[in-house]
């Protein structure tokens, strides 16, 4: 299902411009528009998913795929050996502004841990 109202969902239709670094049948991964590192990307799957909260065991394929291709993003920019960061925000208490699924990969600085 698509969303016209949803912001993700118009660039997974083109119909918003983003710089895409990845796209498959289930996933697109594109630059965060305000990277908060050096390397800030985000991962979305391509079928609408308000959040992680939604997320059943029938998601393994999709959950298995981000993973995996993150993996690979961080490796084609450079992350592997330093490490990075992947995270999804659930809802307005964890700063979840998009109501679309994603996946946040960030890296090439040094965290904090715990987060803010
Ligand atoms: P979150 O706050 O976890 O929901 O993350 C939403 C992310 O989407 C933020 O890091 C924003 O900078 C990013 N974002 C918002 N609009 C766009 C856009 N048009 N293209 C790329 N990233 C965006
Ligand atoms: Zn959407």
């Amino acid at each position: 299902m698509t969303d016209d109202s949803c912001l993700f969902c118009r660039i997974i239709a083109g119909d918003v411009p983003s710089e895409v670094v990845y796209r498959d049948e289930l996933i697109l991964a594109f630059d965060d528009i305000n990277p908060v590192a050096p390397v800030h990307q985000l991962i979305v799957p391509l079928r609408h998913v308000a959040s992680a909260a939604e997320l059943t065991e029938r998601d393994a394929e999709l959950l298995g795929r981000v993973f995996a291709v993150a993996a690979d993003l961080a490796r084609e920019a450079g992350l592997a050996a330093g490490g990075y960061r992947v995270v999804t925000n659930i809802g307005a208490d964890a700063g979840q502004s998009v109501a679309h699924l994603h996946f946040h990969l960030i890296g090439g600085r040094v965290m904090a841990w715990p987060p803010g």
